[in-house]
């Protein structure tokens, strides 16, 4: 059973409710689980997939908490996310469909991620499950049932709109995906060597909110086993790098990771007059972290950088419409920023 104190690590790295993991207590031993090969795979497919982050939402990359359950690991989504100084509001779930359910379009490639299949909406959320890693079950959370079922329908019509054929629902692969994996199979392969790297990152989504000094985060697939997290955040905004660095390296629950290489600019330069750097000037301190006997590199920029002037504070609005918690958004992101370039 949970200690208190596990119960309060359980939610910095997870991000889940207080509420949620105080009701549970009784059924869990501290410390994240590592996913099995399948689960591994379908997590690693969903993250990397996604693309997250390229947008203001209530939660970085738009993922609230995942929850680690016995034969599923269930993802919460936020609701919607706001892109650019317009506002324009998209849906994270309309969103995540897109990009991973597998399409074939007429000249025969793929679209999504190859296998990928809904197995069933219930009202937990979407069922996903990979054809050939069956063992592993990834269920996204957020809208009703309902919602999902017109989602699905209105993505099935729009790609058949465009002469593809939609494959998220064949008992088989689709020649799309036959294709796919004759041509791309050992590029598939090296990529998914990396994947109880992106499991373990996806399963403590909630540092990037919890543990994070960063307004803006953003992540991406390299293509050589490396995945990069890009964090802007304020001059002298906390936690520092270090305090997050302790965390991913937490024996108990953190990712198995040391670090590998690191690039410190933070006493390198010389403050501008009245201590502060100039507004223009981006600093960069960079980690990579990796296993020493296992693929996979996770590189974190941690960038110094206010927003553009003339987005800000277009930048704190659209956080505010998305829903961010105000507690968070006073420590990444506090007012008085708007008026730091006055002087
Ligand atoms: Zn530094």
């Amino acid at each position: 059973m949970e200690s208190h104190e596990d119960r309060r690590l359980r939610q910095t790295y997870t991000g889940d409710s207080a509420w949620y993991l105080a009701r549970t207590v009784q059924s869990r031993e501290p410390g994240i689980r590592a996913a099995s090969a399948d689960q591994a795979l379908v997590e690693h497919h969903f993250l990397s997939e996604l693309h997250g982050g390229f947008a203001w939402a209530a939660h970085p990359v738009s993922i609230r908490a995942t929850r680690v359950l016995t034969g599923r690991t269930e993802v919460l989504l936020d609701e919607q996310a706001f892109s650019g100084r317009g506002g324009h509001s998209y849906d994270i779930a309309e969103h995540a469909i897109c990009r991973l359910l597998p399409t074939g379009a007429t000249d025969g490639e793929l679209g999504g991620v190859r296998g990928l299949r809904v197995r069933r909406v219930d009202d937990r959320g979407l069922h996903l499950q990979l054809l050939h890693a069956s063992t592993g079950r990834l269920v996204l959370v957020g809208p009703t049932r309902e919602r999902w079922h017109g989602l699905l329908k209105a993505h099935r019509q729009l790609v058949i709109d465009a002469g593809c054929s939609p494959l998220w629902e064949l008992p088989q692969q689709g020649a799309a995906e036959i294709k796919f994996a004759a041509e791309h199979g050992s590029y598939e392969a090296s990529e998914a060597g990396m994947s109880w790297l992106t499991s373990g990152l996806l399963r403590r989504i909630g540092l990037w909110h919890t543990a994070s000094n960063a307004y803006c985060t953003r992540y991406w697939q390299r293509g050589d086993q490396t995945m990069i997290w890009e964090l802007r955040h304020l001059y002298r905004a906390r936690p520092m790098h270090d305090e997050f660095t302790a965390l991913l390296r937490s024996p108990l629950w953190g990712p198995p990771l040391t670090i590998w290489k690191q690039h410190c600019d933070c006493h390198s330069r010389r403050p501008d007059p009245g201590g502060q750097p100039h507004p223009a000037y981006q600093r960069q301190c960079t980690f990579e972290y990796h296993h020493p006997d296992r693929p996979g590199v996770l590189q974190v920029r941690f960038r110094t950088m206010e927003p553009q002037k003339r987005d800000d504070p277009g930048v704190r609005a659209a956080l505010e419409a998305a829903g961010a918690d105000p507690g968070w958004l006073n420590r990444v992101l506090p007012v008085h920023v708007e008026t730091s370039d006055a002087a």
